[in-house]
């Protein structure tokens, strides 16, 4: 029962007195998916902005720190402001924010495609054109009534192809009863789990139970959660999504956290548009190669688009820019006035 049909995307420019500006933008997926909404990250921004003006923006650990002493939590709020942080160091600098993040470590990055959770036979069919696209990942969403459930992953994995990767992803959806049932009814098949039950015991509980490789995602909310997976061999895969974890720094902490424990990732975000596209793609684009699983382009199932220059798809890949910073530019028309200007 829980549908997003419009997207409601914080876009922020940061200006600098040298005459650089950087863009940011975060997105929550409705105000039910995480515990963040549209209209806290503009209240939350409010209430930081005065605290922020006249610091050196590409000082993005001193940012942070302030940021974090001045506003206690709501990592969602900071991770725009972040953004854009690294957008100025990057054209301060005259290079990609991948290059602020550890550098380049691949031509391409390797991509999923996901697909709404609906009839049995639908899902199968859009495997079936993502696969002819070129996709070679595809993460299904289940976390409905169990049955229905079992019927949907039988039902995407059937014609599956060696080495094609399949995720069957909850997003909370389940009790630990319902997950355990949905699990030992396609013990048969190769997927991965992806985020079973809201609670984090209950995930716990489930992954020791289960055979499937096991993935967490709205668990990991901060680098903090992220070492306590760890701690608990509670994950096998982790999805590291930039807005969740708080802006590119969090989020890069909290990767190489994986890296260094072997652990595969989804490098991605919430949601969003280009830009949120754009700091997701450079995260990806240097993440070790032995470490990222997938990554998306989030903007291509968008129906508007603010920005040129972000991340292209390309045959189940993601083309990331050399360009300066971000390497995006805001289409201002679509965006129009600002909703509110600190300064
Ligand atoms: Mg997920």
């Amino acid at each position: 029962g829980k549908v997003v049909s419009i997207a409601d995307t914080t876009v922020v420019r940061l200006d600098t007195d040298e005459g650089i500006t950087g863009w940011g933008e975060a997105c929550p997926l409705g105000p039910f998916y995480l515990p963040s909404y549209a209209q806290g990250i503009r209240t939350g921004i409010g209430v930081l902005a005065r605290h922020l003006i006249g610091l050196d923006p590409r000082q993005i650990g001193a940012l942070n720190t302030r940021m974090d002493r001045e506003l206690r939590g709501h990592a969602y709020v900071k991770s725009a402001i972040d953004v854009a942080a690294h957008d100025i160091l990057g054209k301060s600098a005259n290079l990609p924010v991948h290059a602020l993040l550890g550098g380049r470590q691949m031509d391409a990055a390797p991509m999923y495609w996901s697909i709404s959770q609906g009839d049995p036979d639908d899902m199968r069919r859009q495997v079936d054109s993502a696969r002819q696209a070129g996709y070679r990942q595809f993460q299904l969403k289940v976390g409905g009534v169990p049955a229905d459930d079992i019927e949907r992953i039988r039902a995407g994995l059937d014609g599956a192809r060696p080495g094609e990767i399949f995720l069957c992803d909850a997003n909370t959806g389940w009790r630990r009863d319902e997950a355990l049932s949905v699990a030992r009814a396609t013990a048969d098949l190769d997927y991965i789990f992806e985020q079973p039950c809201d609670l984090y015991s209950d995930n716990l509980s489930v992954r020791r139970r289960t055979p499937h490789t096991f993935k967490l995602d709205e668990s990991l909310q901060s680098p903090q959660d992220v070492s306590q997976a760890l701690q608990d061999d509670a994950l096998d895969i982790a999805c590291i999504k930039i807005t969740k974890m708080g802006g590119l720094s969090k989020s890069r902490f909290a990767r190489d956290l994986c890296a260094a424990h072997s652990i595969a990732m989804t490098v991605e975000d919430v949601w969003g548009a280009e830009i949120v596209t754009a700091a997701l793609g450079h995260l990806a684009i240097s993440t070790p190669p032995d470490a990222i699983l997938n990554t998306t382009d989030l903007h291509n199932y968008n129906d508007i688009h603010i920005a040129t220059g972000a991340p292209q798809a390309h045959n189940g890949t993601l083309l990331v820019s050399d360009a300066p910073g971000l390497g995006i530019e805001p289409d201002l028309d679509v965006l129009g006035k600002p909703v509110a200007i600190h300064e």
